[in-house]
């Protein structure tokens, strides 16, 4: 039996599951049921408020700035409420992630919570994919998974659960299509990030197909200098070692090229990673081929757009410093975080309990890895903070941030008349 239904991709997994695989994409009609559990842990009422008093909270001299559009997206959203229908829709059945759901922590310790297990990463406990029976549920995350995954899910022959986004089903669409006219994928992302590797693995599924990932503009000018002027590959097939198909040759698989884009990065980056690569290509092989040699899709999701252009908009009139609340691992959070770095202080915090008191403040750093601690970071007198939250952070961390900014002043939301 097949879960899928009118609108989904289901052309893009179908040769990946077994014939006789329970396999779903849309849900198991079980929104009312869950509706109280999903509002009890990611419900705010006071971000409600803010919202309805224009994105704006002021009490005793401390102005929040909410960005018009912030946290949890539609994929998001989606992801979660079918974890949920499917914890309720197998109770007796034991249930697992491929990985993190989304990048929060606080979503993935719920789903520990609901006896969800996780089969790689973190929050992994003690069974791993070689544990698996057909009896077992796999809920696949909203990133996708890699084929070589899907194959594994297949062979076991059980239950699948595919929360995969459709605005990651319409980058695999493109990069297919990238491959099968013989246009190599470059795509604009992290090789470790799930939904790049899955991104990328979808290449592969076309003869001859090819990928390579490009981090930033600093690695495409390493790729754009050889494609205008040649030389020794071996620098850069160590340095892509990881970030290129198997047996890539850079002679070879950069004559035709299609770029995409992990669809959580920084818009104005993938548009400069483009102009790049086709001003490369028209230096190469002429204006007047272009055509031949050069593709490109934006494929950066609306989500994205929308929460990167709040920002840019709640920044025209800066406010003194910038809170920007997502999983440390976001990639969209990351990107929200430096795009503010440039304009105010900005703290990366993953959850509210960051923001310890006015006088010191746990966070990462845009170019780190690593959360450090920052004294003094709260000016004195009337302040103006500006809050966003990437698009994989719940309502309820939003408020939970918001009452502890209060708090650095003595203060309390204000309870509605
Ligand atoms: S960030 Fe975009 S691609 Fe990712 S889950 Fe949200 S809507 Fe989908």
């Amino acid at each position: 039996m097949l879960g899928f239904g009118a609108g989904s991709s289901f052309e893009a997994v179908s040769d990946l599951i077994g014939a006789e695989q329970l396999y779903y994409r849309k849900g198991f009609g079980l929104k009312g049921e869950v509706s109280a559990e999903l509002e009890r842990a990611y419900h705010s009422d006071l971000v409600n408020r803010v919202v309805e008093g224009g994105h704006r909270l002021e009490v005793g001299g401390l102005t929040i700035r909410l960005a018009k559009e912030f946290g949890n997206c539609y994929g998001v959203d989606r992801a979660v409420q079918y974890a949920y229908e499917t914890r309720r829709r197998f109770p007796d059945r034991r249930v697992f992630l491929t990985g993190e759901l989304i990048h929060n922590p606080h979503v993935n310790r719920e789903m520990l919570a609901m006896g969800i297990g996780f089969l790689t990463g973190r929050y992994q406990q003690d069974v791993s994919y070689e544990d698996l029976t057909a009896d077992d549920v796999v809920l696949l995350p909203a990133f996708g998974a890699p084929t070589e995954i899907m194959r594994r899910l297949a062979d076991i022959g059980c239950v699948l659960v595919d929360t995969t986004c459709g605005s990651v089903l319409l980058v695999w669409k493109t990069v297919e299509r990238f491959a099968r006219d013989g246009f190599t994928a470059i795509i604009h992302g992290k090789y470790y990030h799930e939904e790049t590797r899955a991104t990328a693995s979808r290449a592969l599924e076309q003869e001859g197909g090819a990928y390579l990932i490009v981090r930033d503009l600093a690695e495409t000018a390493l790729v754009t200098d050889y494609i205008r002027a040649g030389g020794d590959e071996r620098p850069l097939a160590e340095r892509f070692a990881n970030a290129t198909s198997p047996g890539f040759d850079f002679g070879r698989d950069l004559v035709r090229v299609g770029v995409a884009n992990q669809t959580t990065m920084l818009m104005r980056e993938t548009k400069a990673v483009e102009d790049e690569f086709r001003r490369a290509m028209a230096d190469r092989y002429g204006e007047e081929s272009l055509d031949e040699h050069f593709r490109a899709l934006d494929t950066i999701c609306s989500a994205t757009q929308e929460r990167q252009d709040a920002v840019l908009e709640l920044l025209a009139d800066p406010p003194d410093l910038m809170i920007v609340l997502g999983g440390y691992n976001s990639s969209n959070t990351n990107n929200l975080a430096r795009i503010c770095e440039r304009v105010v202080p900005t703290y990366h915090v993953d959850d509210s309990s960051c923001i310890e008191g006015p006088e010191s403040i746990r966070h990462k750093p845009v170019a780190s890895e690593a959360e450090i601690v920052t004294t003094g970071w709260l000016p004195e007198g009337p302040v103006v903070v500006g809050l966003t939250a990437g698009a994989s952070t719940p309502n309820n961390k939003v408020g939970h941030t918001i009452e502890r900014l209060l708090a650095c002043r003595g203060l309390e939301a204000p309870v509605p008349v």
